[in-house]
């Protein structure tokens, strides 16, 4: 029978943390997989999901897992050596090669023949039984595994390469900030990758920023569904605070002013959600806000840890990989976001710490922010909602 096998990634280092890391792992597997009947049985080095659905749907949900090395579909069968041979030889000569070789693996060691010993009892089946093809064993076209077992052998060739990275959860949880652009999602993504479940927040301002611009965003938290089945949003009305930045700050501090009114918000949603840390889409240099002196200003308002997994990515790094995870061509799309609309033409690239805490003075923050943080709106976001109208 046909068997889905998993390989771990980098969790296989951690030997402390190993049952942990394979149990979320395996949770993570049942929820992306919660529409198909499937049958998990996880042990220390692989897990194995028998199945009548369909493989190749499968595979392609495996693919997206975190915590996940490669995937293997094998073909499975008792650990008998005339059982073995006849499906390997029948697996060889369902593909075209010309040289091959064989790669035993005995986790059984009760099983009477070495693993080297095998290989070549199984290479000379296959010679005897496919014409024109040879053994080599540097570089040949096709492999063929054999994993022996106690209870089951494994006979595969073909080693699908998954996502890698720890399982989402592994980590604890942190606070995306999630504008509609390009970085934030991307940094999204890695941090799902080091294993933090994400939670998103989101900042508009209505009715400077438009419904299609929210819609925008919840479209990119379900593409990143792919990677964590359900992802929680939380919607900050920004406006008061926004008008007031406006009215009562010199334009070119601005921007600084604004994302030090982000990132309080963002700290007390953060707490109030459990998570552990703030990630964000900050790349040093791209934008004045994102100068190395602006960070220290704006940084200054949050002791909390605050992951920027593109720091120092090149934006068409960056670009790359929103392509490869499916959230480009909704970051292009052209609706404004709060941090535009009221964009000063020449905001300070170098702004002091002083200068920062003086503007704020002007106005009573701290009411606006705990009011913005009282109002948020919470939208659940799953695979299985339905689109967004953009
Ligand atoms: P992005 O492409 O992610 O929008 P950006 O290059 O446009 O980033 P900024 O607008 O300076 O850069 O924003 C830097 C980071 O601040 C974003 O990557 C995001 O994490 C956060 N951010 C900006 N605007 C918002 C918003 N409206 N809501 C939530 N987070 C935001
Ligand atoms: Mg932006």
């Amino acid at each position: 029978m046909k068997i889905i096998l998993i390989k771990y990634g980098e969790l296989t280092t951690k030997t402390g943390n190993r049952k942990l890391f394979i149990n979320i792992l395996c949770d993570n597997i049942k929820r992306a997989l919660s529409n198909y009947n499937v049958k998990i049985v996880k042990s220390h080095v692989r897990m194995f999901i028998e199945t009548d659905d369909n493989i190749d749907e499968i595979v392609a949900i495996l693919k997206n897992i975190f915590g996940i090395h490669s995937i293997v579909i094998a073909t499975r069968v008792n650990t008998n050596i005339e059982e073995i041979e006849s499906s390997a030889l029948e697996i060889a000569k369902s593909t075209d090669f010309k040289t091959f070789k064989l790669d035993t693996s005995r986790a059984d060691k009760k099983f009477p023949i070495p693993s080297m010993e095998f290989s070549r009892r199984i290479g000379s089946l296959i010679l005897r039984n496919i014409p024109n093809i040879k053994v080599d064993v540097h570089h040949p076209d096709y492999t063929l595994k054999i994993e022996i077992r106690e209870d089951y052998t494994y006979i595969y060739h073909k080693e699908i390469a998954a996502a890698g990275g720890y399982p989402v959860s592994v980590a604890g949880r942190g606070l995306l900030m999630l504008s509609g652009g390009i970085d934030s999602p991307v940094a999204g993504y890695l941090a799902m990758k080091r294993g933090i479940k994400i939670e998103c927040i989101y900042f508009e301002s209505p009715p400077h920023t438009s419904q299609m611009a929210k819609n925008k965003v919840k479209t990119l938290t379900q593409i990143l569904t792919k990677y964590e089945q359900a992802i929680t949003l939380h919607v900050i009305n920004f406006t008061d605070i926004q008008e007031a930045i406006y009215k009562n700050i010199d334009p070119t501090y601005m921007i600084t002013i604004m994302r030090r009114m982000m990132y309080r918000i963002s700290e007390k949603v953060m707490e109030k959600s459990s998570c552990l840390c703030l990630i964000n889409g900050e790349s040093v240099g791209q934008v004045a806000s994102q100068t190395l002196t602006s960070m220290q200003v704006i940084n200054k308002v949050t002791n909390v840890p605050v992951i920027r997994p593109v720091a120092c990515l090149d934006k068409l790094e960056i670009i790359e990989l929103s392509k490869k995870i499916g959230t480009y061509e909704t970051s292009i799309l052209p609706y404004e976001d709060c941090c535009t609309i009221f964009l000063p033409k020449h905001p300070a690239i170098n702004p002091s710490l002083e200068k920062a805490i003086k503007y704020e003075k002007s106005f009573d923050y701290q009411s606006l922010i705990d009011k913005a943080v009282m109002n948020e709106e919470i939208i659940k976001i799953t695979n299985k909602t339905d689109e967004f109208d953009i």
